[in-house]
């Protein structure tokens, strides 16, 4: 444990460097041998439109980070936050504080994405990508790389989070996520098994279906049992769905950077209702 947190407390750059493109490439080279939704879109396109919102969202976070090094600090040298005011041994300090920090730092602020208009504007982009594949991971508007930094600093204030901790967290998230998002056709016993703690691409790519209730399920990121106690579970035939966000679904808008960048700024655009209650 010691040796695990002197690594993260102060974690190389190219080290994180390395986890985002090794875990990116991996995924990538996985999905092309073995896809659950044949590739028939431009791969080559789709890949520098998600690395373009990939680099934007590492450049906000890197501008940023002394903000999170600097509440890392101040968590441990003011004692304030969960795991300083509860007394218990190191390991139970990683576990709970990795679990909050999904919590507040993913599960929560992806909800709350969901629920309020303005932040949906921003996060409405990463619903617009129509082929589901490891480089949508983070395909995010810079608006929301934002939102999603203030949430994890938030986390990290409450829950009295360390910087080893942290970068813990952020390198799990990472990998975690490119996972979830990947087109990989997996054995159903595998992605049962590995479902009873992580968020598996089974479970997550039920939340990009095209309309809701669906997209407004399965919010998890690294842990899966989030959806589970706050009722926002579903299990569907992942062959049956159809991605992308039906208020956004003209090909032109969803695969060009500009349109992409200035949807927030265009004004709210009211879910579409259906009579019929679709089950897929
Ligand atoms: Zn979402």
């Amino acid at each position: 444990m010691e040796t695990i947190i002197e690594y993260f407390s102060d974690m190389p750059t190219p080290h994180r460097t390395f986890l985002l493109v090794g875990g990116l490439a991996f995924f990538f080279i996985i999905e092309q041998a073995i896809p659950l939704f044949s590739i028939k879109y431009n791969r080559v396109k789709h890949t520098a439109l998600n690395l373009f919102f990939t680099l934007t969202t590492v450049l906000i976070n890197f501008i940023m980070a002394f903000i999170l090094v600097y509440a890392a600090d101040w968590v441990v040298v003011n004692e304030f936050g969960i795991i300083q005011w509860i007394p218990m041994p190191i390991i139970l300090k990683a576990i709970i504080g990795l679990l909050l920090m999904d919590l507040i730092g993913a599960w929560f602020v992806h909800w709350t994405e969901h629920h309020v208009k303005w932040m949906w504007m921003f996060h409405v982009i990463h619903h617009t990508d129509q082929n589901i594949d490891t480089t949508s991971a983070n395909r995010h508007h810079p608006g929301e790389s934002v939102i999603r930094f203030v949430f994890t600093t938030l986390a990290i204030v409450i829950i009295g989070a360390p910087i080893w901790l942290v970068f813990i967290y952020q390198s799990m998230s990472l990998v975690l996520t490119q996972f979830n998002h990947s087109n990989i056709k997996m054995p159903t016993w595998l992605d049962r098994s590995l479902e009873l703690v992580f968020c598996t691409p089974n479970m997550h790519r039920v939340h990009h279906h095209y309309r809701q209730p669906y997209s407004d399920t399965n919010y998890g990121n690294i842990f899966s049992f989030w959806d589970k106690i706050f009722g926002t579970y579903e299990r569907v035939d992942n062959k049956k769905l159809v991605y992308g966000v039906d208020t956004y679904m003209e090909e032109e808008k969803t695969k060009s950077l500009i349109e992409l960048l200035k949807i927030p700024f265009m004004g709210y655009k009211e879910p579409i209702e259906y009579d019929n209650e679709e089950s897929l």
